[in-house]
């Protein structure tokens, strides 16, 4: 492929996710990634494909995460029909399991203030007391008071998630090319140069959902992408017979068998470590959950670095004039590979814009001054 029509510098589940929605409508994309040597968030992350919660703050945010939530079960079917991969996406409602009246106190107001809002797009959820929860799971333990719950939470297998696009790209005559780390580019009036030790590859339309590498490559191009690295703990028992059918905002059951429980949130930089303490603390709150997990052994703990904006929400921008650049960045790219894969890819391009219902995420929103 000589100039392909676009380049997506980024190969997690947001750049591929992107990617599909290109290459689906035709177009001859180029992924180019850095690899496995990275830092990645999407080889390393919960997979919750999570609606409840999510839009406090952003009322955007919530309804962006709800199409998306529905654009899932369209995605998964083309990736299993196109490339033969499951990816295990199920969307049986989630529950957040709450270990004292105030964090179901601090759940309900949230939900409150939310679903007051003007404009917002509210979700369907319920509150439920440990009676109840018990009812619906009727493995958790004691400890446990109450739960939110939503019919529209979900999860999937995030690696074979990112297997499965990265594969389907490939059948639409895209390329996938790892170990291709871009160190410049230069804005051109009828493209951009796109250089690494690998070689050079030049583009009318480019992309940048690099995660935290989108930090140094926004400005290239005029752009921005103010993230930070969050630190996320895991927990991965050996598998056993399935027991959990829905996920928890903390603990799933995976398509493997396997208990994943998760997931801290750290302000610790690019310290990609895990430490006994906070997986400890991780452990008994899951076991308080569910008793029957203190007798399973755990195989594996690691860490991964969320791609986090200053107020947490996702950022997505593009140059207003010369030649189209794009830039998106966001801390839930499991649940919105959806809207990603469906929506924006074929956005941009078949009109080479963003979608107008993206103008609030704009990293302008950041620009204020500090005494407000
Ligand atoms: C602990 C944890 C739990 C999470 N749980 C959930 C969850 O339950 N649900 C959910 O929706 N989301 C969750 N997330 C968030 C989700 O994983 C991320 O939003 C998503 O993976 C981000 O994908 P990305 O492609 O933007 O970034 P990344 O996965 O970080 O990938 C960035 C890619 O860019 C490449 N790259 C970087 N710099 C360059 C460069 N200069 N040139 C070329 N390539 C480059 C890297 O090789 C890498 O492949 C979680 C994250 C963590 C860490």
């Amino acid at each position: 492929m000589s100039e392909p029509d676009s380049v997506v510098v980024g190969g997690g589940i947001v750049g591929a996710s992107i990617a599909f929605g290109l290459a689906r409508t035709g177009e001859r994309v180029v992924l180019l990634d850095e690899g496995d040597v990275a830092f990645r968030a999407s080889r390393g992350n919960f997979a919750l494909v999570w609606v409840q919660s999510k839009g406090l703050g952003l009322p955007p945010y919530a309804a962006w995460t709800q199409r998306s939530a529905g654009e899932w079960h369209e995605l998964a079917r083309i990736l299993q029909d196109e490339t033969g991969i499951d990816v295990a996406h199920s969307q049986p409602g989630g529950f957040t399991l709450c270990l004292s009246q105030k964090e179901v106190d601090a759940r309900l107001a949230k939900l409150e203030q939310f679903h007051n809002l003007p404009g917002v797009a509210h979700f369907p959820y319920e509150i439920l007391d440990h009676d109840e929860v018990k009812k619906r799971l009727p493995e958790i333990g004691s400890k446990v008071v109450g739960a939110v719950y939503s019919p529209l939470d979900g999860h999937a297998n995030p690696l074979l998630l990112m297997r499965a696009l990265h594969s389907y790209l490939a059948t639409k005559g895209g390329e996938y090319r790892p170990a291709h780390a871009v160190h410049t580019i230069d804005r051109q009036t009828d493209g951009f140069r796109l250089r690494g030790t690998w070689g050079e590859l030049r583009t009318a339309k480019l992309i940048l959902a690099a995660g935290l590498g989108n930090v140094h490559l926004a400005p290239m191009v005029g752009l921005e992408a103010p993230v930070k690295p969050s630190r996320g703990q895991l927990i991965v028992t050996e598998k056993t017979a399935p027991f959990l059918h829905n996920p928890m905002v903390t603990i799933r059951q995976t398509n493997e068998g396997g208990v994943l429980i998760g997931d801290s949130k750290e302000e610790a930089g690019f310290e990609n470590v895990t430490g006994t303490g906070v997986l400890s603390v991780m452990a008994q709150r899951a076991i308080d959950m569910f008793p029957r997990l203190r007798h399973l052994n755990v195989v594996r703990t690691w860490s991964a670095l969320r791609v986090m904006s200053p107020d947490g929400f996702p950022i997505y921008d593009q140059t207003s004039s010369g030649p189209p650049a794009f830039v998106t960045s966001c801390h839930s790219g499991v649940t919105l590979a959806g809207v990603h894969a469906m929506t924006l890819g074929p956005a941009l391009s078949k009109s080479a814009r963003l979608p107008e219902v993206l103008a609030a995420f704009s990293p302008k929103r950041f620009h204020v001054p500090a005494h407000q």
